[in-house]
């Protein structure tokens, strides 16, 4: 068996790969153990998906949704106390409520006398465009997705390994060779957005992402990803965007995840 990026033997390999990492709410697309060998999966956990979860944008979702850790805890962020004794405090929030730092002491205090009752939580809209480590981060989860998509099939992962025209992406996601890739980043959901499944799933539920692959008509290849509402799309082959933004416009910038049955019910989205 062979490594997906680094093309070493990883038979021996025992840690299962999380396309989505656990940390932004993935609990089911998951690469069985072997598909990514050991010391890649680290790798990546180590200096691609752990640097993209630290970015301010990405700790204010897992913040705002009470998305814990992989070990289970919660990710504090700055939160302000509106008072001219109160300030900014790091809180940890959840369904029941939230604590403050021990050094913020007074806060409490200032609570408890009825003279704060409310905190600013602030959104942040968008991850900054162009950041080198979320298009490496990308670049990973696409060459994974595609290897999802036909992982019951031996001698198409063989296909994905000795593919010639992936190479530029996996070695830009495993060893950060080549230059810069572009992607393309726009929100097409609110971060409250809820949908709803007639036939499978009639209550509202919220998505905290989705993909897909898309085909142009030129017989370009892209890899789309909607975390929480921002969609993300990377050219499988090459660093350009520009065959991604003309079926776009030609498709009224409606996004390329299919939806079937399922619709968006609601979306309460306020800009600060
Ligand atoms: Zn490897």
């Amino acid at each position: 068996m062979m490594c997906i990026f680094c093309k070493k033997d990883s038979s021996s390999s025992k840690s299962v790969e999380h396309i989505i990492p656990e940390s932004l709410g993935n609990k089911s697309l998951i690469l069985p153990k072997g598909i990514v060998c050991d010391s890649c999966n680290n790798y990546f956990a180590r200096k691609v998906e752990k640097k993209v979860l630290e970015k301010p944008y990405f700790k204010n979702i897992r913040y705002r949704n009470f998305i814990t850790t992989k070990r289970g805890r919660l990710v504090p962020d700055k939160t302000l106390f509106p008072h001219k004794d109160g300030g900014w405090a790091n809180v940890w929030l959840d369904e029941k409520g939230f604590i403050i730092d021990s050094k913020d002491q007074h806060i409490f205090e200032l609570i408890k006398d009825g003279k704060i009752n409310k905190l600013v939580i602030p959104i942040i809209e968008q991850p900054k465009e162009n950041d080198c480590e979320v298009s490496r981060f990308l670049a990973k989860v696409a060459i994974e997705f595609l290897t999802d998509r036909i992982k019951n099939d031996d001698d198409w992962i063989e296909e994905i390994v000795t593919k010639v025209e992936l190479d530029p992406l996996r070695n830009y996601a495993r060893y950060g060779e080549g230059n810069f890739w572009k992607y393309h980043q726009r929100r097409i959901y609110g971060q409250d957005a809820r949908f709803l499944d007639p036939v499978y799933h009639p209550e509202p539920y919220e998505i905290l992402h989705e993909m897909d692959i898309l085909y142009t008509e030129e017989m370009v290849m892209y890899f789309v990803v909607v975390i929480m509402g921002i969609e993300f799309a990377i050219n499988l082959a090459q660093s350009e965007t520009d065959y991604f933004m003309s079926w776009l416009k030609k498709n009224n910038y409606v996004s390329p995840i299919k939806r079937f049955t399922e619709h968006m019910i609601s979306e309460k989205y306020q800009k600060l």
